[in-house]
């Protein structure tokens, strides 16, 4: 596995050039595909040209920034001008934005090099990508399991070595639960931290970009050039964005000793017990590393999953009412305008994003409103009371990301309900608008990997790359690579 820096490295010394290393990728991305299926769309041609454009400017003796050259894959929501942009939907099948999203715009501006568009749940709407219009991404790991979603096409992608980062986008855990089932690194940023001017929306009060990596230095890498406010954005913060590299210490610093929180109600029923033993022995490690363990009760954290998924739909509900065969994407003829709408509709949504229209379009409707939504809203507002009583006594808190590895494809696609449950615990972050982050800490006895989710009081994203860093530095699960 190469790194940002080990990579920017060998094109200032002349070692490789960008083509080089950008044909590279791009080869061993396609011998690949046929076996993983990451991606949607490949930009073979764009992504040479941006090298081509590296390339130049190392040769007139340019300075380049390190994610300069740097093959990247992008989520198929990140709207890319003139690159198709399918959101996993039939109903974007032939969609090709006319502008391109902030954050696109962002990677371009510091010369990263974008391979594709990877695969993800339709409308960012899972955690298997099997819900996909398209295919079905395998997990790196084990060709039969899922890669975990919404994200999985990148995560699938890092894990391969299709590309070096990727971004993906998180709404209720799509970055940080295909990151565990995949074995990287993946961040949620704070809400409002990274704008999401582009990103085609599905809850607009939870989604949130963020980037997959193989190494958490290089997610703090792809975050630095991301984050930051855009007046496109009317929820992005206009907050100064600190240098991140400088928290990456290999050690937890002891005498500005850090308060890890293990939040207790995470270790409960429906936790695989390997998946447990891991976190524990994580935990155990970050103790040895300086840290100060307490334990932390976050008792409304349950309420987390239903209180998502009346709140995720609702907003899906009003947000998707875009797709009416007028203004975008798939029209389905028919003779009057009414029949048009509903075929269009009907011809261009999956099964699951249909539910969730239907969830909340019920859960908004008057007579229901004030007992689903406005009563998730309050719940929402308790969950996030939780997270500053604990944030008063912890700088960081940790539990597993996902409560199990990686499952088969197939295994949950007609129980939605148990599928739902993967997201129990990255959900309650999204809800409160927190930074959270996984890491490699394990591998189960099938040899597929565990995630440790550390969540971070807002704008923190510093302290999580202090304490992965040192976590990652201490251990070697990262350098594991899957064999395929
Ligand atoms: N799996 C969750 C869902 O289906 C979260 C998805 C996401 O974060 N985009 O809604």
């Amino acid at each position: 596995m190469s790194t940002i820096c080990e990579l920017h490295k060998q094109l200032t010394s002349k070692e490789r050039s960008a083509v080089e290393i950008t044909q590279a990728y791009l080869s061993s991305l396609q011998t690949l595909e046929p076996k993983l299926h990451s991606f949607i769309s490949l930009t073979e041609d764009k992504a040479l040209h941006q090298a081509q454009q590296i390339d130049a400017k190392i040769a007139a003796g340019e300075e380049i920034g390190l994610l300069a050259g740097i093959p990247i894959a992008l989520k198929d929501n990140l709207c890319t001008q003139g690159i198709r942009t399918t959101c996993g939907s039939k109903v974007l099948g032939n969609f090709i934005p006319p502008y391109e999203s902030t954050v696109t715009q962002r990677l371009a501006d510091v010369g990263a090099v974008f391979v594709g568009k990877t695969n993800l749940d339709e409308f960012a709407m899972g955690s298997s990508t099997e819900n996909s219009a398209y295919h079905v991404t395998a997990n790196p790991w084990n060709l039969e399991t899922v890669p975990g979603g919404s994200s999985g096409g990148s995560a699938a992608a890092v894990a391969a070595e299709q590309c070096v980062v990727a971004l993906g986008s998180d709404t209720g855990g799509s970055i940080r639960q295909p990151a565990s089932f995949c074995g990287v690194v993946g961040l949620k940023p704070t809400y409002g931290l990274v704008s999401r001017y582009g990103l085609v929306a599905y809850a607009s009060s939870l989604d949130q970009i963020g980037p997959l990596s193989y190494s958490v230095k290089d997610a703090a890498i792809l975050l630095q050039a991301i984050a930051g406010h855009d007046p496109h954005d009317s929820t992005s913060l206009k907050v100064k964005i600190p240098d991140y590299l400088k928290s990456l210490r290999p050690s937890l610093n002891r005498r500005n000793q850090r308060r890890i929180g293990v939040i207790q109600e995470t270790f409960g029923s429906g936790l695989d017990p390997v998946v447990e033993a891991a976190v524990k022995q994580a935990i155990e490690q970050l103790q040895e590393l300086g840290a100060e363990i307490r334990v932390i009760s976050c008792p409304q954290f349950r309420y987390g999953l239903p209180t998502y998924y009346i709140i995720a739909p609702s907003e899906a509900s009003s947000n998707l009412a875009r797709y009416d065969g007028v203004k975008y994407g798939l029209r389905s003829d028919d003779a009057d305008l009414m029949s048009m709408y509903v075929k269009t509709r009907a011809e261009g949504f999956g099964a699951e994003v249909k539910r969730r229209i239907m969830i909340g379009s019920y859960a908004l409707s008057a007579g229901y409103y004030d007992a689903y939504y406005l009563k998730a809203q309050k719940v929402r507002t308790l969950i996030k009371e939780d997270f500053e009583k604990a944030f008063s006594q912890v700088d960081v808190l940790v539990c597993p990301t996902s409560p199990t590895t990686a499952f088969r494809v197939g295994e949950k696609v007609n129980d939605p309900l148990s599928m739902y449950l993967s997201d129990l615990m990255t959900i309650p972050v999204n809800l409160a608008g927190l930074p959270a982050m996984s890491i490699p800490c394990g591998f189960d006895e099938g040899g597929l990997p565990i995630g440790l989710q550390l969540i971070g009081n807002a704008l923190r994203e510093d302290l999580l790359f202090e304490v992965a860093y040192a976590y990652e530095q201490a251990t070697s699960w990262h350098e594991r690579k899957p064999s395929l």
